[in-house]
């Protein structure tokens, strides 16, 4: 097996060769799993409102409004030819000029809180910054100071998911109904 690591295109040689051991191994997703224990509980649109605006406000000052925050099950993040941040892109697509519109792809409900936070800290920080640059990643880090780290490690789930599929999730034992 010889993946094209679609997610990691960005990351050095070094890096790549790790995951595609850990890919031809069967070992990926147990590498997750120990890393990350643990599911949110964040599962409703309800919930993730209350959950975004919590960190909203607990870093950013005056920072603009946002009209809407939801869970998109259309937002499918798997089976594109991936450039750096197309589940990004994306969700941008979706903004209205005016008025902020943050929606995180229902593949973020049955994740570890460490992604989720990755995801809404992004989403955030497009608020302020609107191109992938030096601030942009300073304000990521700001409001989550693993940032970098988790972005790496979700972009190792999303590999996970493109090649052994969403149906083989990795946290399937503590799916709670
Ligand atoms: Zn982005």
């Amino acid at each position: 097996m010889n993946p094209e690591l679609t997610y990691l295109k960005a990351y050095p040689e070094s890096i790549q060769a790790q995951v595609k051991l850990l890919i031809q191994n069967q070992k990926l997703g147990e590498f997750l799993r120990k890393k990350y224990p643990v599911l949110h509980e964040v599962r409703t649109d309800k919930a993730l409102y209350v959950y975004v605006q919590d960190i909203k406000t607990n870093n950013m000052r005056n920072g603009e409004q946002i009209s809407k925050i939801m869970y998109d099950n259309k937002l499918h993040v798997i089976s594109n030819a991936l450039g750096t941040h197309t589940y990004v892109s994306r969700i941008q697509g979706n903004k209205l000029k005016s008025k902020h519109e943050i929606r995180i792809s229902s593949l973020f409900k049955q994740v570890p809180e460490e992604f989720l936070k990755m995801i809404v800290v992004h989403e955030l920080a497009h608020l302020k910054e609107k191109d992938h640059d030096k601030a942009f990643y300073k304000l990521c880090s700001y409001m989550e100071p693993n940032y970098h780290q988790y972005e790496l490690d979700l972009r190792l789930y999303l590999t996970q998911v493109e090649i052994f599929g969403a149906g083989e999730g990795i946290w399937n034992a503590q799916k709670i109904s």
